[in-house]
């Protein structure tokens, strides 16, 4: 089944990519939720964090050096911002291809809706 995310790393679908490397890419949300909404995906298809272990621990270290690298050059990084990682239906993912949402810019509210 195709997936949109990695159609996006491929080149097959636009997107405003921020970040791209061998192993991860970044572009920002077609539908943002805040001044600064970029999403941090892994190249390889990972379809949520539910399927991460131990073998992946330089990947996600990977996934979360690039939002620090995105989160300064946005910004964002002195007044904070917030990671967020949706997992399954009543987590409200609704891509099934692991991303970090990095979301700044805006004062965040909690509890999340
Ligand atoms: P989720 O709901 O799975 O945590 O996050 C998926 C995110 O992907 C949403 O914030 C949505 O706006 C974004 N999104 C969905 N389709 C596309 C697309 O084709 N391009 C971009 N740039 N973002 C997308
Ligand atoms: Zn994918």
């Amino acid at each position: 089944m195709a997936c949109i995310f990695c159609e996006i790393i491929a080149g097959r679908v636009p997107g405003k990519i921020v970040y791209t490397s061998p192993d991860v890419t970044a572009f920002r949300d077609i539908n943002p939720q805040a001044p600064t909404h970029v999403l941090i995906i892994p190249n390889r298809h990972i379809a949520s964090a539910l399927e991460i272990g131990a073998s992946d621990a330089v990947l996600l270290g990977r996934l979360f050096e690039v939002a620090n690298e995105l989160a300064r050059k946005e910004g964002i990084a002195e007044e904070g911002y917030r990671i967020v990682i949706n997992v399954g239906p009543n987590g409200g993912q609704t891509v099934g291809h692991l991303h970090l949402h990095l979301l700044g810019g805006r004062r965040m509210t909690w509890p999340p809706g």
